[in-house]
């Protein structure tokens, strides 16, 4: 049989074509057996489809293709290969060396120990979920939640829906339907993944009314703005941005004393909303949800997974008969989370309020306030494995790094942090990313001033960063 792929040497167009097995002959091969018992006959089936088309494509097009290619036991394993690529999971495991600790594309807060493990058993087993285990009849789904919120906030009543998009949207909606919502010009936000005030507003039902300007906004820029339709003064803590210089905004204690002056409801959207003092940990202070509460605001919202450090979810602190309207609303039930959000929650607010050293069970209040020293002693250690690994066109440097919190909180502050930049004789910034980008799993850095770095303080364990790098061929099919 000839083996190369010169032209005069392969056979004619049509032979080829009817030399191409059919699904049902590879299918019943006894080497296609062990695919069908570890697949389902449907994605074998379409694969082979897939496969098969391809190949018909490529002699059609007088493709060379190498003469045994076509043997059945050759289209087996392709057939394999491509089973075992497709059913790949789509999300995978990787490591955050980006420098952004909260970063919203890679998921954000890492859940704690006991999050996870609360997970792991709600999923794997019946639990009282929304069931009164003294009384044996239908219990509250938030009750555990609600108890621990209160005693963190000191608010009267709390709920908790999937994220603080929704706490947003519920809010709203349940306190002004149809009424007007007084907004500060300068706290109109748009957050990342498409989250803009006027646009959620105009969801909700209500009206928005905005007052003020970008950078100054006033008092009487309320009190004036007051009058029988309006049903909300909302404050939205301005998370991703600053506006420095020129610039005043209305502390939310006045918003609240012209609100009950004139007997209209304030809501504020945190964003992050912290529940522990940041300035303890020698960062910049985030607005403590409680201090928020103690001021008077009818109804507080934040987020679950952004500095609170559990899961994605949208929080709500504020007073019984609003928090009750919440729960009324049809759109709770449409907003509310599940089980296993709901257990890694608990889990999360059961730490803040028993656990001894908070700081380190918290995976993301660890990630801020891990020491330097140990950061760069993490690097030192790794770094001449990182050079083994990648071999000698590769120069690598600790260096002195900064990290971001991320997910719009403290957005102009930064975290000092160590890095090892990572630069390559024949290959630019991009190119060594996406050497870090094809490891297993993928290491994520950033490029700084035309430099690949991985930051050691937001990748958490330092050995992740060597990385486990695939073959060439390998990497080519993901
Ligand atoms: C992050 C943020 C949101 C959205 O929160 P999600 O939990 O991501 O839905 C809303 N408002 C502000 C001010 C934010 O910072």
């Amino acid at each position: 049989m000839p083996i190369g792929p010169g032209h005069e040497l392969m056979k004619p167009e049509a032979n080829l074509l009817r030399e191409l097995p059919s699904v049902d002959r590879v299918l019943t091969h006894p080497a296609a057996a062990p695919l069908l018992e570890r697949y389902s006959r449907p994605f074998v089936t379409e694969t082979l489809r897939g496969l098969l088309d391809d190949l018909r494509q490529a002699i059609k097009s007088g493709n060379d293709l190498p003469p045994d290619r076509l043997q059945d036991e050759f289209i087996i394993t392709d057939l394999k290969e491509k089973l075992v690529r497709a059913s790949r999971p789509g999300m995978v495991r990787l490591v955050n060396a980006s420098g952004t600790i909260l970063h919203t594309n890679l998921g954000r807060a890492l859940l704690s120990e006991a999050a996870a493990e609360a997970v792991e058993l709600v999923a794997r087993h019946p639990v009282n979920l929304e069931f009164d285990l003294q009384q044996g009849k239908r219990g509250q789904r938030e009750g555990a939640i609600e108890s621990l919120l209160r005693e963190l906030t000191g608010a009267e009543a709390a709920a908790v829906v999937n994220n603080n998009a929704a706490a947003v949207l519920l809010g709203l909606n349940s306190m002004a339907e149809g009424q007007n919502v007084i907004v500060s010009r300068g706290e109109l936000i748009e957050i990342g993944g498409s989250f803009r005030i006027p646009e959620v507003m105009a969801k909700s039902g209500a009206v928005l009314r905005e007052v003020g300007t970008t950078n100054r906004t006033h008092p009487r820029d309320y009190a004036e703005a007051i009058d029988e339709n309006t049903g909300l003064l909302l404050k939205v803590h301005t998370s991703n941005y600053r506006v420095v210089g020129f610039s005043a905004e209305v502390e939310l204690k006045d918003l609240v004393a012209i609100g009950r002056e004139r007997g209209v409801p304030v809501m504020e959207d945190l964003g992050s909303g912290a529940l522990v003092d940041l300035s303890e940990l020698g960062l910049p202070r985030e607005p403590l949800v409680g201090e928020r509460v103690a001021l008077g605001v009818d109804v507080v919202t934040f987020s679950g997974d952004k500095i609170l450090g559990g899961p994605q979810a949208g929080l709500m602190a504020g007073g019984k008969s609003w928090i009750d309207r919440m729960n009324r609303n049809p759109l709770k039930r449409a907003v509310r989370c599940d089980k296993l959000t709901l257990a890694a929650l608990e889990a999360t607010l059961r730490s803040y309020v028993q656990s001894p050293d908070l700081l380190s069970e918290i995976p993301t209040l660890r990630a801020f306030s891990r020491p330097l020293e140990e950061i760069e002693e993490g690097g030192r250690k790794v770094l001449p494995l990182i050079r083994e690994r990648l071999g000698p066109d590769y120069e690598l440097e600790l260096v002195d790094s900064t990290c971001q919190i991320g997910s719009g909180a403290l957005p102009t502050e930064e975290i000092p942090s160590k890095g090892i930049a990572v630069r390559c004789s024949d290959l630019n910034a991009e190119q060594v990313a996406r050497v870090f980008r094809r490891a297993d799993p993928p290491v994520i850095g950033r490029i700084k001033n035309d430099r690949f770095i991985l930051d050691l303080r937001s990748a958490g364990d330092p050995e992740s960063l060597v990385p486990n790098l695939r073959s060439a061929q390998d990497g080519s099919e993901r």
